[in-house]
Order: C-alpha cells, then sequence, then structure tokens
C-alpha cells in the first residue's frame, strides 16, 4: 500500500473524480477528509470509502472555512500529508455575454480558492516539518482558448501557472506541488457542460458529449477512476523529484 498512514483533504471529493480519488487512497491505506461544498453527498462518500475518512462542509471560497478545515483534519489526523485542490465550477457564455457575476464565480472557485486552499495547507505541512504532496487539478481548457469558454479556459491556465510557482516555492520545505489536466470526463460536470453547449450551438442533449468522446485518442472519454493512478502517484514518495509538473491525463489529446 503507498499510501499506508498517510493523510489527505480533497476538495470537491463528495463526487466525480475527487470521489474517486478518495476511494483509490483509502485504498492505499489513506484516511481522507472529503471536504465538499455539499456535505450530505460528501458524507455518503466518507461512510462509504470508510478507514476514518470523514466529511467537512468546505466552501473553498471562504478562507474562514478553508481555516476551520485544515484544523479540523489536523485535530482528527494529527497533521496533512496530502492535498488533492480538486474543487471547481464550470460556467461559458460567448463573448459580448460574459458577466461579473459568471466570472466571479468560475475564478473564486477555480483559482481563488485553490490558492487559498493550497497556502493555509502547506503552512500546516511547513508547521508540522515532514514535507507534502499537494495536487491541483487543472483541464486541457488551461492548454488552450475555445471560443465559448473563455473565463473557465483562464482559471484553467491559472492553476497550471499557480502550479509551477507554488511548486517552485514549497519544494524547500519537501513540499511536491504538481498538477493532474483531465480531458474530458463523464461526471456529473459534463452533464452540465453538455447542456451549455446544446444552448449555444443549438445540439440536441447529449450531441456534444458524443462528439467530444469521439474526438479522444484512446476511443472514449474519461472516466473518474482513469485520474487515480496519476493521483496516488503524485501523492506517494515515488514521485518525490516530481515539482511543479501538470501531467495530462487525457487519452492523448492533448501533448505538451
Ligand atoms: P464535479 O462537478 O463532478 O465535482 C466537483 C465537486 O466540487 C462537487 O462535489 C462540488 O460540490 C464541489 N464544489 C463545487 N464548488 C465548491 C466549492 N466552492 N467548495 C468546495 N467544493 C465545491 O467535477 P469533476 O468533473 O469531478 O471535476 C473535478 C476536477 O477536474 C475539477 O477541477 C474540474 O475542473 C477538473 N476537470 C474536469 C473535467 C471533466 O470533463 N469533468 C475535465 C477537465 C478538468
Amino acid at each position: 500500500m503507498r499510501l499506508q498512514g498517510k493523510t489527505a483533504i480533497i476538495t470537491g471529493g463528495a463526487r466525480g473524480i475527487g470521489a474517486a480519488i478518495a476511494e483509490g487512497y483509502v485504498k492505499e491505506g489513506a484516511r481522507v477528509c472529503v471536504a465538499d461544498l455539499n456535505l450530505k453527498e460528501a458524507e455518503e462518500t466518507a461512510a462509504r470509502i470508510g478507514n476514518g475518512s470523514f466529511a467537512f462542509a468546505l466552501d473553498v471560497t471562504r478562507s474562514d472555512l478553508i481555516n476551520a478545515c485544515v484544523a479540523e483534519a489536523e485535530r482528527r489526523f494529527g497533521g496533512i500529508d496530502i492535498l488533492v485542490n480538486n474543487a471547481a465550477v464550470f460556467d461559458m457564455a460567448p463573448w459580448g455575454e460574459i458577466t461579473e457575476k459568471s466570472y466571479d464565480f468560475i475564478f473564486g472557485v477555480n483559482v481563488k480558492g485553490l490558492i487559498f486552499m493550497l497556502q493555509e495547507v502547506a503552512e500546516s505541512m511547513k508547521r508540522r516539518g515532514r514535507g507534502g504532496k499537494i495536487i491541483n487539478f487543472a483541464s486541457q481548457a488551461g492548454r488552450r482558448g475555445e471560443p465559448l469558454v473563455t473565463i473557465y479556459c483562464a482559471s484553467k491556465a491559472a492553476v497550471i501557472s499557480i502550479t509551477q510557482s507554488a511548486g517552485l516555492a514549497l519544494i524547500k520545505h519537501g513540499i511536491n506541488v504538481n498538477g493532474i489536466s483531465p480531458g474530458v470526463v463523464d461526471t456529473p460536470m459534463w452533464d452540465h457542460v453538455d447542456g451549455l453547449f446544446a444552448k449555444y450551438e443549438n445540439l440536441p442533449k447529449g450531441a456534444k458529449k458524443r462528439l467530444v468522446g469521439e474526438g479522444v485518442p484512446f476511443g472514449r472519454m474519461g472516466r473518474p477512476e482513469d485520474h487515480v493512478g496519476c493521483a496516488i502517484f503524485l501523492a506517494s514518495s515515488e514521485s518525490d523529484y516530481v515539482v511543479a509538473q501538470t501531467y495530462n491525463v487525457d487519452g492523448g489529446q492533448w501533448m505538451s
């Protein structure tokens, strides 16, 4: 077991990719704080994966809740070894219809929330003096623009950049900061994405999802569990020499 005795906070861990990683970490011996806006779903996930895992009602846009989440994980686990910064939101609009509200919503969760979660956990890891592993979720959307997806793409490009800066700043404390960049993954988020594409591209529901799946070189959309192996690697000592990188886990969609 590669994470025996380790402890992790996974933001957005209630469902989708975060829940798959929470389950994968527990199978490798870790205890997990499933930190999510949706407490009920987080509680169900924590109960299902077991091994001393617990749910925390976290909104990553609120620093008081970030502080409380980190304090609770320290109290229950004695310290934090791993943070998976996975919580994110999606919205899209054509140029001319982008609103400040949508910008604040996306950047508030995907960028501000990720930065201050990372900072608070990194400070906790530094105080403890045992290093740690931080994994940020970016996206192929952060590698290039899309005409309808300006703000989300920009938020994920920011995640790749933050991973580089934090990775370089924190490695001297034995804290590895790296990222994972998924492609298109069949989760509740993509059901939301599909509905928005149906509206803006005048497509029947489900059409965009089918099309993007067919376009993946691997031959299908990603599944949450496709990201677990990389997330375990980046959380384990096997990746100690990997610093400030963002790995594409996308079935061959993007090469960089
Ligand atoms: P999802 O929407 O299925 O799950 C996201 C979780 O985050 C939910 O449980 C939600 O309640 C939680 N959340 C939302 N706002 C929050 C907040 N303010 N505070 C705390 N929790 C919050 O998403 P997913 O598809 O599993 O995506 C996981 C990660 O992978 C995200 O960072 C996403 O941007 C990225 N990603 C997903 C895809 C995809 O195709 N699904 C592609 C590329 C990247």
